[in-house]
């Protein structure tokens, strides 16, 4: 069975302003689908594969056959890193961290503002495209970490809690050049509930 894309999973406006439409149809119906699409053409070569779940594929990539290894880094990473970004967003965001993230996130970071700035810091320091993570290790330490192109923390054994994309189609049409505005205004879509239940399943 061929890997699939989901719908976004709330309407192309519902982000705005902090996302515009025009960025959704492009990022999600184009770009993501993309990843999809070049996910399957190389599992194609190694059917075996597509018992496992894309995540799966991603936790050792040194299990991967050599002859695709890279395209299933590279547009495995892109269907994963994605999958969790739609849904780490919603309409309004969720006004504030809760339970034990925010508690975690608190005495690690000092402060959830501390946390921020050092996130959208960690996204304007990435050169070039990727990612920008809060992350879990297997015992809950939280940690704020950057990967290149559409490298996945899960790849080294952390798991994601939290991920922003700073490729330049993330933001380009709304933000321009501007990152770290991006970076900024994205806090305002955040869902904090499945950043919670992330970390709740670590
Ligand atoms: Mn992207």
């Amino acid at each position: 069975m061929a890997y699939t894309l989901a719908p976004l999973p709330y309407d192309y406006t519902a982000l705005a302003p902090t996302l515009d439409e025009q960025t959704l149809h492009l990022h999600h119906d184009k770009h993501h689908q993309a990843y999809v699409n070049n996910l399957n053409a190389a599992i194609e070569k190694h059917p075996e594969l597509f018992s496992k779940s894309v995540d799966e594929l991603l936790l050792d990539l040194t299990a991967i056959p050599e002859d695709i290894r890279t395209p299933v880094r590279n547009n495995g990473g892109g269907v994963a890193n994605h999958n969790q970004y739609w849904e780490i967003m919603t309409p309004g965001g969720s006004a504030a961290p809760v339970g034990k993230l925010a508690a975690k996130i608190v005495s690690t970071f000092g402060s959830i503002d501390d946390f921020k700035t050092k996130f959208n810091a960690g996204g304007v320091g990435r050169f070039g495209s990727g990612w920008v993570w809060l992350v879990s290790d297997k015992s809950g330490n939280l940690s704020i970490v950057s990967t290149a192109n559409q490298d996945t923390p899960a790849s080294d054994g952390l798991i994601p809690i939290l991920g922003n994309d700073v490729w330049e189609h993330a933001y380009y049409i709304t933000y321009q050049n501007r990152r770290p505005d991006y970076l900024a205004a994205w806090w305002t879509v955040v869902n904090w509930d499945i950043a919670e239940k992330r970390y709740e399943a670590v």
